[in-house]
C-alpha cells in the first residue's frame, strides 16, 4: 500500500462565512456521489468518512464542536476543511464581528469565522471552498459592501499549501451544483487513499476536468445560436443571448452536467447566465438582465453565416424529408 493511505479522515465544514448555507442545502441534492453513499461508506477505495456540517448534523451545541476544536488543537487528524460562505474582513472595524461559528469555552464568547480558519487550514489535509461566496467572495463581496469580505484564497494567500501539501481547492457556483462539488470530494478522497495524482487545478484553483470549457460549448441551445436563431423573449426554445446570457465567456459546466440528476441548467431551462461560477462575479456581469457588451458585435457576426447555413439545411432538411422515389407503388423500376 501506498505509504500516503489514509484509512479514515473528518470533513470539517463551516458553513459560517457570510452566506446563505445554499451550498449545503445544493448538495443534498448530489447523486455522483451522493452524501450518504460516502457516509455509509459504501464506496470502496476511500477512507472512511466522518462530516460534520451544522446544517445537516444530528449532534449540536458543543457536542457538535468538538471535533472542530480537537482539530484546531491539533489532537484530531487527518481532517479535510471545507468552508462555505465569504471570509470577512474583522480588521476593518474598531469593535465587534462580521461572522461567527460556536462559543468560547473559557468566555462565553463568540469564536470569528476567521479564528477558525485560521487554526483549522493550516492543519488540514486539504481546504476546499465552497460555492461562489467561499471561492470568489461572490454577492457579499459586491463593490461598497461594509463588510470587505473575500474568497478563501485571497484571505489565505493564493499559494497557500495545506497540511498534505494542496493548493486550496476552489468549487464555485451559487450555489456549487452539487455533483460537482461531491465528484471533487471524492477525487480528494481518493488521492488521499493513495489512488488518484494531484488534482488538477486552473490558475483560479478550480477543478480542470469541470471549468475547462464554456457553458456555450455544452449548452441545449447551441445549435440555435450557430444558426443566428436568437430568441426575442423568454419562453422560446431559441438561444437567449441577446436577453442577457454570457454563456460564451463563462467556465461552467451546467450545460452539460444539468442540476439534479443530470436534469435543468440554467439556459438549458431558459434562464440567462450571469456568469455565477467566475471570479468577476457579480459585479462583472451587472446589470444582469442586460445584453452583454460583446453579444452585439458576435451575434452580428454569426448572422451571416448563421442565416446561410440555416437556409442551406432548410433546403437539404426539406430533401431529406421525403421518402426515395423508388419506394412509391407506382415506381416503375427501370432496365
Ligand atoms: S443560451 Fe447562452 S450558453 Fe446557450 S447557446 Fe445561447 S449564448 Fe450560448
Ligand atoms: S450557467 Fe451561469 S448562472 Fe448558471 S450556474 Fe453556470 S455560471 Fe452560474
Amino acid at each position: 500500500m501506498p505509504e500516503s493511505v489514509i484509512p479514515e479522515i473528518d470533513i470539517l465544514w463551516i458553513t459560517a462565512g457570510l452566506s446563505c448555507d445554499g451550498d449545503t442545502v445544493s448538495i443534498t441534492g448530489a447523486s455522483e456521489p451522493s452524501i450518504e453513499d460516502l457516509v455509509l461508506g459504501i464506496i470502496p477505495g476511500i477512507p472512511r468518512v466522518r462530516l460534520h456540517n451544522a446544517v445537516l448534523a444530528y449532534r449540536n451545541g458543543n457536542d457538535f464542536l468538538e471535533p472542530f476544536r480537537e482539530a484546531a488543537a491539533g489532537r484530531l487528524a487527518p481532517f479535510v476543511l471545507v468552508v462555505e460562505g465569504s471570509i470577512p474582513n474583522e480588521k476593518n472595524k474598531a469593535e465587534g464581528y462580521w461572522a461567527g461559528f460556536g462559543t468560547d469555552a473559557a468566555t462565553g464568547q463568540p469564536i470569528p469565522t476567521c479564528d477558525w480558519i485560521d487554526q483549522l487550514a493550516p492543519r488540514a489535509w486539504a481546504v476546499v471552498a465552497a460555492g461562489t461566496c467561499a471561492t470568489f467572495g461572490g454577492i457579499h463581496a459586491m463593490a461598497g459592501n461594509p463588510t470587505g469580505c473575500m474568497g478563501l484564497a485571497d484571505y489565505l494567500g493564493w499559494g497557500f499549501r495545506s497540511g498534505g501539501g494542496l493548493p486550496i481547492v476552489n468549487v464555485p457556483g451559487c450555489p456549487v451544483p452539487p455533483d460537482n462539488f461531491m465528484e471533487v470530494l471524492l477525487y480528494l478522497l481518493r488521492q488521499a487513499a493513495g489512488v488518484a495524482p494531484m488534482i488538477p487545478l486552473d490558475d483560479q484553483l478550480r477543478p480542470t476536468w469541470l471549468f475547462g470549457y464554456t457553458l456555450h460549448e455544452g449548452c441545449d441551445r447551441g445549435g440555435f445560436y450557430e444558426q443566428a436563431d436568437f430568441a426575442p423573449r423568454y419562453g422560446v426554445p431559441q438561444c437567449i443571448v441577446l436577453l442577457g446570457c454570457w454563456g460564451p465567456v463563462v467556465q461552467c459546466n451546467v450545460g452539460k452536467r444539468g442540476w439534479l440528476g443530470g436534469v435543468g441548467g440554467c439556459p438549458n431551462v431558459g434562464g440567462i447566465c450571469i456568469g455565477c461560477t467566475m471570479p468577476g462575479f457579480p459585479d462583472k456581469f451587472m446589470p444582469f438582465m442586460d445584453m452583454p457588451p460583446g453579444a452585439q458585435l458576435s451575434t452580428t457576426a454569426v448572422m451571416t453565416y448563421g442565416r446561410t447555413v440555416r437556409a442551406l439545411r432548410k433546403f437539404t432538411q426539406a430533401s431529406m424529408n421525403k421518402e426515395p422515389e423508388w419506394r412509391k407503388r407506382d415506381h416503375k423500376v427501370s432496365g
